[in-house]
């Protein structure tokens, strides 16, 4: 559970890894001129300006990933109203009188327990947050780009390899100290394979209401979340695969052999898969990989048994043979039409699909 919605494990890795570097560089730097203007804040005398550049700086961050999965998930309004509460005119305004009031305006000389206190608490919390989010983003982003390309290389597919795979990649010297060595973030720990992770029992509700037990996870900052994301869901076998024709990470849910993304290639204009399919030099995919093949294989099932039933003039036949081989016809091209057109794969494949519209169509294109 991520902001209210369900994700499969291992799906917030991938996005991550298809991040542009458009936004990743950016982010990086974006989190490095935080960090600086977060050591002026604790270190000299209150100033209007640093406050001002925070602020800017902290929604320059928003701009960059509002659209972004996966931080688009996060509420960005509230993260708005939140920033204007803490740094907005308003807010500075009164800072500039209680630091005022101090013999030294300085955020270690800020009293216990007064209101000034409470804001600069939040407001340090804001910071560091997102400090934490460019700065691991960036570092994990790097460090699982190097993995997964490497375990796409080796062709791992089950369980067993992932696991024997991680533990040679990440137990390796070499490989720690390249890690550490180009974690290019000071400021923050390396990338860590034992991220900090609080479980809570909890007691949730489902949709219809009813009490449910869970656990919720609790991460102090963002690297710790992508860690344990991106095991977890190797674990259950959910995991990035890279493309071998646009070289994007995609997401896999099972060990089926696919080799290549389902997203439209702009250099062809249709997905990956299908531009294989028609390169001489590229190893073919399977049609049982192709998206929305079980889809497919239970509407193919249930056609083939009517089908016999037809065949066999059973009394309990309910289309005659041309119709059904009619509507084997239509899910052979609707599977066809999906594997090239990623939007009616996404938008139109599955309703076409249903039986009933499927013998409709077919009983339609007959004139029955
Ligand atoms: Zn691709």
């Amino acid at each position: 559970m991520f902001a209210g919605k369900e994700y499969k494990t291992g799906q917030i890795t991938n996005e991550i890894l298809r991040l542009p570097l458009t936004v990743i560089m950016p982010l990086f730097y974006a989190g490095n001129d935080l960090n600086n203007l977060y050591n002026a804040l604790c270190e000299h005398y209150y100033s209007e300006s640093i406050y001002t550049a925070i602020r800017e700086k902290l929604k320059e961050i928003l701009e960059l990933i509002k659209n972004e999965k996966p931080f688009c998930y996060f509420n960005i309004t509230a993260e708005k109203t939140l920033i204007e509460e803490v740094l907005g005119d308003e807010a500075l305004k009164g800072y500039s009188v209680s630091f005022g009031s101090l013999d030294e305006p300085l955020l270690a000389c800020v009293p216990q327990d007064s209101n000034l206190q409470k804001y600069m608490t939040v407001l340090c919390a804001i910071v560091e947050a997102y400090i934490f989010l460019c700065a691991d983003t960036y570092n994990f982003f790097s460090v699982a780009c190097m993995y997964f390309a490497n375990l796409t290389d080796m062709g791992c597919r089950d369980k067993t390899f992932f696991a024997s795979f991680t533990e040679q990649y990440f137990g390796n010297e070499e490989m720690v100290k390249f890690i550490e060595e180009n974690n290019p973030v000071e400021i923050t720990h390396a990338f860590t394979l034992e991220p900090q992770v609080w479980m809570a029992p909890v007691i949730r509700r489902d949709e219809k209401g009813l009490p449910m037990l869970g656990r919720r996870t609790h991460f102090n900052r963002m690297l710790n979340f992508y860690v344990t994301d991106m095991f977890e869901g190797l674990a259950v076998g959910h995991y990035s695969w890279q493309c071998g024709i646009c070289h994007k990470f995609f997401f896999m849910t099972t060990a089926h052999q696919q080799l290549y993304c389902s997203c439209v290639n702009s250099d062809y204009g249709v997905p990956c898969s299908h531009v294989a399919k028609n390169k001489l030099n590229m190893p073919k995919q399977k049609k049982e990989d192709g998206r929305g093949y079980d889809t497919w294989k239970h509407r193919d099932d249930s056609i083939r048994s009517k089908l016999s039933q037809a065949r066999n003039n059973k009394p309990n036949a309910k289309y005659d043979v041309e119709t059904c081989l009619k509507a084997k016809e239509l899910i052979n091209r609707y599977f066809e039409q999906a594997q090239i057109d990623f939007d009616y794969a996404e938008n139109g494949y599955e309703q076409d699909m249903i039986l009933e519209n499927v013998f409709a169509e077919a009983k339609r294109l007959l004139g029955k």
